[in-house]
């Protein structure tokens, strides 16, 4: 069956639009005009280790956007031009972050003085300051500055619209209670991450009653044929069927792999067979199929079917596993195109006799 021809976006894995990938293709065009220069490399300032609204102030004032009085008498706002907390000097960028009087308490009492003294010493405007302390190496202690910025700038518009006011020294304090807040709340996240990410290094057995079916797909370039192979074991981890197949073309990985698994839920259904955990090492067909949304890449067909069969089959199981546990499918899918076009197998095949063995201890 042919697909109709549709617009696709080839700009993004799933062929739509999307604003994030036309900003993507056009500062790479834009980056290509002017010769590759990029004056200020500011990437570094999103690297720093702060909470994103510390980071987003940071990049506002060194885009020049911080509205302080001075900045605002610029744009004909009228207001007064001197600091809302001092009230001695005309408030701008440089007064904030570090002229004013509680922003230099602050400073000190967030023990940041030291590392900040020798940028000081060269900085002559705070965007320089911002643009050499984020290009820095130490990444934390940047972040804690942005804090500290951004505990400043917020203590400062509370003293404007809310009357609030806190003294110098209880804002560096503040600035970094709420950064170590934040730095252990991402130590914390991040180790929760790296558990969930934690797979079996092998081949498990289903759950009682359940059967498992591991698909793969080989790439055969030098022979411009792209194969699949799958197998379908029990609770016990004996074989059932197995079963392969090649084509003539190099498919993209993509649709290599969803053809393999099409392929097999497509037999699983007809057999048929209700509670299959299926398992692919391709993270981007689990990924593409679990998107909702049609698509209209050059796999949705593809992938379309495969989410059908899903829908009629609510105890099929589709799940990413690395490849080292999902070698007899491999082996088959390797193995594919030194045999007919396609195979079924209701006896073990010899090539996999040793891995699903071995998989059955
Ligand atoms: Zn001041």
């Amino acid at each position: 069956m042919v697909a109709e021809d549709s617009l696709v976006w080839i700009d993004s894995t799933h062929g739509e639009y999307s604003v994030k990938s036309g900003y993507k293709l056009l500062m790479n065009v834009t980056r290509k005009i002017n010769g590759g220069s990029q004056q200020d490399d500011w990437s570094s300032l999103w690297k720093i280790c702060a909470p994103p609204k510390a980071k987003h102030l940071l990049w506002r004032i060194s885009k020049g956007c911080l509205a302080t009085r001075m900045r605002l008498q610029e744009k004909r706002v009228s207001c007064p031009l001197l600091c809302p907390l001092c009230n001695l000097h005309n408030e701008d960028d440089w007064h904030v972050v570090l002229g004013c009087d509680a922003s230099s308490q602050a400073r000190l009492s967030a023990g940041l003085d030291q590392f900040l003294a020798p940028f000081l010493l060269q900085a002559s405007s705070v965007k320089e300051l911002i643009f050499a302390i984020c290009s820095g190496t130490d990444k934390e202690l940047a972040g804690l500055f942005a804090m500290l910025v951004w505990v400043l700038w917020n203590n400062r518009n509370n003293v404007v619209w809310n009357e609030l006011q806190d003294n110098g020294r209880n804002l560096g304090f503040k600035a970094r209670h709420m950064w170590e807040e934040w730095i252990s709340v991402q130590q914390l996240q991040h180790g929760a991450r790296k558990n969930a990410q934690q797979q079996p290094i092998r081949w498990q057995k289903p759950d009682q009653n359940w059967y498992k079916c591991n698909v793969d797909a080989g790439f055969h370039k030098e022979l411009n044929k792209t194969s699949l192979g799958w197998c379908l074991r029990d609770d016990r981890g004996r074989f059932i069927m197995a079963a392969t197949a090649w084509m003539e073309g190099n498919c993209s990985i993509l649709e290599g792999e969803s053809l393999a698994l099409l392929e097999a839920l497509k037999v699983l259904e007809q057999r048929g067979l209700t509670h299959v955990i299926i398992e692919t090492d391709s993270k981007s067909v689990v990924d593409a199929i679990s998107h909702l949304r049609g698509g209209s890449s050059e796999f949705s067909f593809i992938s379309c079917n495969i989410k059908n069969i899903l829908l009629c089959n609510p105890n099929f199981k589709v799940k990413f596993i690395k490849r080292q546990t999902n070698m007899v499918a491999h082996t088959l899918a390797r193995t594919a195109v030194s045999w007919s076009y396609r195979c079924t197998f209701e006896t073990l095949p010899h090539c996999i006799t040793p891995i699903l063995n071995n998989e059955m201890i």
